[in-house]
């Protein structure tokens, strides 16, 4: 059994986080490479250290002094040392950023430093061997990430270390500079390493207990959810879940590993577990029901559109021309609508519109806007009848008016757009419809 471990930034912001990462790494043998954040917040006015380097890197390059948050930097760190009692020293590291920082490298590298030094802190800590990402985690020089070579290199790599820490978040360029990946990236370092070194499990430990069945701001005190499949997740992270970076998910995926999420702070709980496709069957039909706010659907209607070849495709050129990605599309006989975000298309209405009447001759087009979509996700869905009409009763019940409806081809999930002032009604709706009545 091998096993890798990624603990985000809360899990690593002092000493006595660290202490209890130590805890869970030191209780399994299998618990062998460890992706390491930079230190989070330790409570919810603290600032991250990302972003305090973030702020070293603008401060100077609008030509303002950097001492002061250094410092705060500096100190967040030495005060770790202190506090686990380390014979460690990283002033000179400081100085060599300090120095890069006033002289103006790139910010990717200034921002890459939290992790890299939390990692040396950490891996004193444990007595592991410090293995840096730069050296095993690459870019093309289109900057889009390098799987093949970073795979093979990370794989041959990690082979002379049998305990290890990995920072996250960043690799470097062909040319060797820094690189991040986007915020939150540790996560898709995590899920690198795993693929590399073809572990049995990607243990990702955070602040909470796994993936919850729905929003807790909305519902109170939702179910977690035990086990979800690599597509289910996909679903509900692409409509607003986030527990996992969405791009952390391919290189697992690729290998056929699991991933579990876990809490940090109450490492008992067993967590989500993320598996490629699962023989369990869940206690309730849905495995979530999540959305979010802020879109707009274009209502296009025409007599006989179904027989006017490239139809379709001349109203989504005149999206695509302005640069507009569609989120879902679904189409009736003589309707189709394009649902966008309305951010997307704010500026651009009016031009749209113009441009549909002349490209398609259209009998109208409405927008509607203010739009919510829900989604309700769950692989149980596909062999038990009924979901749909329960769940668009339960809508019907709490007197949400449902302005379309998708269900995807995977008939793993059903899409329903609905007023954004109906959003909430409807997520807890449909939750207790599916949860609250046990099945
Ligand atoms: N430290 C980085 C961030 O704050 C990356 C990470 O934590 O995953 O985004």
């Amino acid at each position: 059994m091998l096993k890798v471990l990624k603990f985000g930034g809360s899990s690593l912001a002092d000493a006595n986080q660290f202490k209890k990462v130590a805890e869970i790494i030191k209780s399994e043998n299998s618990r062998r490479y460890i992706v390491a954040s930079a230190p989070g917040k330790r409570n919810s006015s603290d600032t991250k250290v990302t972003d305090m380097l973030l702020t070293c890197f603008k401060l100077a390059s609008e030509k303002n002094p950097i001492d002061d948050i250094f410092e705060k930097v500096t100190s967040r760190y030495n005060g770790i040392i202190a506090d686990l009692g380390l014979d460690l020293n990283l002033e000179e590291d400081f100085a060599k950023i300090k120095f890069a920082i006033l002289n103006h490298v790139g910010s990717d590298y200034v921002a890459s430093r939290g992790e890299y030094l939390n990692s040396r802190i950490l891996a004193a800590y444990l007595g592991f061997d410090f293995v840096d990402a730069a050296d095993g985690v690459f870019f093309k020089d289109n900057g889009t990430f390098d799987a093949e070579k970073t795979n093979a290199a990370l794989k041959d790599m990690l082979q002379y270390h049998e305990y290890a820490v990995i920072p996250g978040f960043y690799g470097s360029m062909p040319n060797g500079t820094i690189k991040t990946f986007s915020r939150g990236g540790s996560d898709i370092t995590g899920s690198i390493v795993a693929r590399a070194v073809e572990a049995d499990l990607y243990e990702n430990w955070t602040d909470t207990s796994g993936m919850l069945m729905a929003d807790p701001r909305i519902v109170d005190d939702p179910k977690p959810i035990a086990e979800i499949t690599y597509t289910e997740l996909r679903e509900l992270s692409y409509m607003g879940a986030s527990v996992f970076h969405e791009d952390a998910i391919s290189p697992v995926k690729k290998a056929d590993i699991p991933i579990n999420i876990r809490n940090t702070n109450r490492p008992d709980d067993k967590g989500t577990l993320i598996v490629p496709k699962s023989n369990v069957v869940s206690e309730h039909i849905i495995t979530g029901v999540v959305g979010r706010k802020g879109f707009t659907a274009i209502f296009v209607e025409k007599d006989m559109m179904n027989s006017e070849v490239g139809f379709g495709r001349k109203v989504l050129e005149v999206i695509e021309k302005h640069g507009v990605c569609f989120e879902h599309l679904p189409s009736g006989i003589d309707t189709m609508s394009v649902v966008v975000s309305s951010k997307d298309i704010k500026e651009i209405k009016g031009n749209i519109t113009a441009e549909l009447v002349k490209a398609v001759d259209p009998d109208s087009i409405t927008l509607f806007e203010n739009l919510a979509l829900v989604a309700v996700v769950g692989r149980g869905m596909i062999r038990t009848e009924g979901t749909a009409m329960r769940t668009f009763k339960a809508l019907a019940d709490a007197h949400v008016n449902v302005r379309m409806i998708d269900q995807g081809s995977s008939e793993l999930n059903i899409i329903i757009g609905i007023e954004e002032k109906d959003y909430e009604t409807a997520i807890k709706a449909i939750y207790a419809e599916f949860v609250k009545s046990n099945n």
